[in-house]
C-alpha cells in the first residue's frame, strides 16, 4: 500500500470518536468516516492488543465472513509483541446501566472482567438464549470470534429493497428464514447468536480506551446500548478506579478520581484508523 502523507486521517478508536450505531458501529472524525468497526476492534480487544494502527482504504472494515475469526488468524500471524507500558484497567466500584425500553445493560463490580448476554428473537433456532463469558484470549478465541453476524430474511430483503446493506451475503452474514436458515452451512455453534452479542460487545466496549474490570449484564442489547453504557461510563468517574496492572501483575490505584479528559488523554495509547 502506498501512502501519500497528505491524504492520510486517521481516526482514534476511542468513545470521541463514535458516529451513528444502527447497524453498525461508525467512527468519525471530521469528514472521513469508517464503518463497521466492531469486529476488527473486538479481535483487538479480545486479544488484549492496545496499541495497534488499522490502515484501511475505503470507509468500511471488510466483512470477512462476518465473524472475527480471520482478524484473529491474522493479528496471530504478525505477531503480537509485549511493550514496557503497564496495562491500565478501569475496575468498577459501583454499577453502571442503560437502558431503553426492554433492552439493558449493566456493569457491576467484580474481581475478574465477565460477560453474560441474554438474547430473546421469536424465531425456533433462536428464541432465548444466555452465554457466560470469562474474558481472556483464550476463551475469546475458541468460543466467541467466530461467532458471525446474523440477520432475518425480511430484514435483509427490506435493506436490499432500500440499496442498503450491499456488501452483505450468505457468505458473512448468517440468515434466518422464517423457520430454519436459508445459509447451506449449519450453525458454527448452537447458540451462535448470543456468542456474536457478546464478540460485538467487546468490540464496542473497547471504545473506552481500557479493559474493565467488572461483569457486564446485557440485556437484548446492541450496538447503540453497547456506546452508550461506554459513555455512561465516562461520564460516572466516582464509579470506577483506574488501575495499574505493574510489573507484578498487582495492581496498583492510579487515582481514585479520574476525569473523562484524564481518559482522553490516557487512552491515546488505544488502536487508531488510518485511511491512506
Ligand atoms: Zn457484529
Amino acid at each position: 500500500m502506498k501512502h501519500m502523507a497528505d491524504h492520510v486521517q486517521s481516526c482514534p478508536a476511542t468513545i470521541s470518536s463514535l458516529g451513528q450505531t444502527d447497524h453498525c458501529t461508525t467512527l468519525q472524525s471530521d469528514d472521513f468516516q469508517i464503518q463497521t468497526v466492531e469486529h476488527i476492534l473486538s479481535a483487538l480487544a479480545g486479544l488484549e492488543i492496545d496499541n495497534a494502527y488499522v490502515e484501511l482504504q475505503g470507509n468500511e472494515i471488510p466483512a470477512s465472513d462476518g465473524s472475527a475469526a480471520p482478524f484473529v488468524e491474522l493479528l496471530q500471524a504478525c505477531g503480537i509483541t509485549s511493550q514496557e507500558e503497564p496495562r491500565r484497567y478501569i475496575k468498577i466500584v459501583q454499577p453502571i446501566s442503560v437502558e431503553e425500553e426492554h433492552r439493558s445493560i449493566t456493569v457491576l463490580p467484580s474481581a475478574l472482567p465477565h460477560i453474560t448476554y441474554f438474547i430473546d428473537f421469536p424465531h425456533p433456532m433462536i428464541q432465548q438464549q444466555e452465554y457466560r463469558h470469562a474474558c481472556t484470549p483464550q476463551e475469546f478465541q475458541k468460543k466467541i470470534a467466530g461467532a458471525r453476524t446474523f440477520a432475518f430474511r425480511q430484514e435483509v430483503e427490506f435493506l436490499w429493497s432500500r440499496g442498503l446493506g450491499l456488501g452483505g451475503s450468505l457468505y458473512n452474514t448468517v440468515v434466518f428464514s422464517e423457520t430454519g436458515l436459508v445459509n447451506e452451512d449449519e450453525l458454527r455453534f448452537p447458540d451462535e447468536c448470543v456468542r456474536h452479542k457478546v464478540l460485538d460487545l467487546i468490540g464496542d466496549m473497547s471504545l473506552l480506551g481500557f479493559p474493565v474490570i467488572g461483569h457486564f449484564i446485557a440485556k437484548c442489547a446492541g450496538h447503540a446500548l453497547h456506546t452508550q453504557l461506554v459513555q455512561a461510563i465516562v461520564n460516572n468517574p466516582d464509579k470506577w478506579i483506574l488501575l495499574n496492572a505493574g510489573e507484578t501483575n498487582k495492581f496498583q490505584v492510579l487515582n481514585g478520581q479520574t476525569s473523562p479528559s484524564t481518559i482522553a488523554h490516557l487512552s491515546q495509547l488505544q488502536p487508531a484508523f488510518h485511511s491512506v
